[in-house]
């Protein structure tokens, strides 16, 4: 990836905001009104402080781009869309996310197979996930437990009871 140095001079590019609200999923952001709700939701904020969502949003409506595209922290977001659900302005976080991804690889600050080498670890986490719930409905109907069934019934809709 290429890094923004901490010493070098902030560059501005004041069209950002117009760009990251020209596509399909960052429309909204030009109404954020920085209440903080989404950082105050996100999972992510919660474990690493520097994840901010508001504040990368306000970066972006300064015009900062080469510092939230080059910033690692673009891609930590776990697409969970608690922050999309709760903003009061429908900003839509996670879809800005998203925009902000796409341009950080069209602006060449990361290598084109970034995403997709994100996309293969993300879905190695997810069946780890669905393998702990299923080893988990195991143990509880081998125990006898009286949710077994339920949690049963939940991964076979899911198309995971296997
Ligand atoms: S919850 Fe919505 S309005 Fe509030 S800071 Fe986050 S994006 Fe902006
Ligand atoms: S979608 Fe991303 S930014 Fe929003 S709450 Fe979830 S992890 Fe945080």
């Amino acid at each position: 990836m290429k890094a923004a140095s901490e010493n070098a001079p902030r560059v501005v590019n004041p069209r950002f905001k117009y760009e990251v609200a020209a596509r399909p999923g960052g429309q909204q952001i030009k109404v954020c009104f920085g209440c903080g709700i989404c950082t105050a939701g996100c999972p992510v904020a919660e474990i690493d402080a520097a994840y901010n969502p508001r504040r990368i949003i306000r970066l972006v409506l300064l015009g900062l781009e080469e510092e939230v595209l080059t910033a690692d922290l673009i891609w930590l977001c776990t697409t969970c869309f608690t922050c999309y659900a709760r903003c009061p302005q429908d900003v839509k976080f996670t879809d800005v996310m998203g925009v902000l991804r796409d341009l950080a690889v069209e602006k060449g600050y990361v290598h084109p197979s970034f995403p997709a080498r994100l996309r293969a670890l993300d879905d190695t986490v997810q069946r780890a996930r669905r393998d702990g719930a299923r080893a988990l409905a195991r143990a509880k109907a081998e125990a006898g437990e009286p949710d077994a069934g339920l949690l049963r019934r939940i991964l076979a809709a899911a198309g995971e009871d296997s």
